[in-house]
């Protein structure tokens, strides 16, 4: 029955079986006519959904990819950058712009928390930055930073200010433009529910500007933005092979969440993290963040004491069908990550919590019977 198998974790996450039906579709050449229209219909679709009318770049790579090419077009080597980080892929940001020679200055946030806004102004204050980069969602934490009013102070200050919307885009709202966002990437794999293997960078003029302007070429060949800027206006003409199959799978999804329409989307999203959380909580279990900063995309859960996390999700898996996230860095062993993005829907979170209370008991941790399911269900039925 491995394919009634639910993947609950922050990416990547279940994919509907049409996009999958579409990659088996006949791979076609990546400059003919035919993929062209494919490519351009993505493209399309891809900037209603990060609601920006720049130039939105979907390549061959995951969502680090996304972050080096990110970066990398507009950083050169000594550049001031300012990276607030939460969380690990906060740390990656900041590790990234220092591959590339920037001096970084980092705020670090304590995981579970967002950053103080004055801080982050008093530090945009003491130097002349030129990009700020941020996490939207840390997904080893499941906090949603204030991605819109950190945008506005960076612009305030004339960074360019970088997002990292790996973990939010497709499933939260991120309006690219109207928030003043630059450049801002995301994976497949997540709310955009394909699967692993694509990533998507977008850039504002004010970000192609400094990408013309630069003294030195990025360090980056193939995540060079001018490189692609003839492809992305005539996709007939050739840089670098397309990953063809993949693009119909994003063709695809893309329109299954413009069908849907964002506003719903989001909805759905909100409403199904707010019913697990409840579920969590009605299971006895302390999260991570407060609700005022939690994501819609995933939730961080500790684990009672008592209960080992590899026999956890084992159990979760193997007596399931249910797969939920371990940790990373210092909450490793600690605490658990449900995802609950892309196509997620009701009957896949109350299974998720029905199956976390089952492999809890298992663990001899014994909440009250369908304490979970039951405090989910008074929210989903609000
Ligand atoms: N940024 C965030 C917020 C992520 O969650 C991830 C992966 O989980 C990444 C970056 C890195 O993406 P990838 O694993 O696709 O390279």
């Amino acid at each position: 029955m491995s394919e009634r198998n639910l993947l609950m974790i922050p990416g990547p996450t279940n994919v509907d079986p049409s996009v999958l039906r579409s990659m088996a579709r006949p791979t076609l050449s990546h400059t003919s006519g035919a993929f062209a229209n494919i490519l351009k219909e993505t493209l399309s679709g891809l900037a209603q959904i990060f609601q920006t009318s720049g130039t939105v770049l979907p390549l061959a790579g995951t969502g680090t990819l996304g972050a080096e090419v990110a970066l990398s077009n507009i950083i050169e080597p000594g550049d001031k950058v300012l990276v607030i980080s939460g969380g690990y892929f906060g740390d990656r940001l900041a590790e990234i712009a220092g591959n590339l020679g920037a001096r970084v200055d980092k705020l670090e946030v304590p995981w579970g928390t967002v950053p103080l806004k004055d801080k982050v102004e008093k530090l945009l204050g003491a130097a002349q930055y030129k990009v700020m980069a941020a996490v939207h969602v840390d997904t080893s934490t499941g906090v949603a930073n204030p991605a819109k009013d950190l945008a506005s102070l960076a612009n305030a200050r004339g960074a360019l200010f970088v997002l990292d919307s790996v973990c939010s885009m497709g499933g939260m709202d991120v309006q690219v433009d109207n928030w003043g966002i630059d450049v801002c990437f995301t994976g497949s794999q997540k709310a955009l529910a394909v699967p692993p293997g694509l990533t998507i960078v977008s850039f504002n003029s004010r970000a192609l500007e400094v990408r013309q302007k630069r003294r030195t070429p990025p360090a980056s060949y193939y995540g060079d933005i001018n490189r692609w800027m003839p492809i992305l206006q005539d996709p007939t003409k050739y840089f670098a092979t397309h990953a063809v199959n993949m693009v119909y799978a994003l063709h695809e999804s893309c329109n299954m969440i413009l069908a849907e329409s964002l506003q719903k989307r989001f909805i759905r999203h909100q409403k199904i993290a707010s019913a697990m959380r409840a579920g969590l909580r009605g299971l006895g279990l302390k999260l991570l963040c407060e609700d005022q900063v939690a994501s819609d995309t995933l939730t961080v859960a500790y684990y009672p004491s008592g209960v080992h996390d590899g026999e956890f999700r084992k159990t979760m898996t193997d007596d399931y069908g249910v797969t939920v996230a371990g940790e990373l860095g210092p909450l490793k062993d600690k605490a658990f990550r449900v995802g609950h993005m892309g196509n997620v829907n009701r009957n896949d979170a109350l299974a998720t919590l029905s199956a976390i209370e089952g492999s809890l008991w298992k663990q001899g941790y014994k909440p009250e019977g369908g304490a979970g399911t039951l405090a989910a269900n008074r929210v989903l039925s609000e």
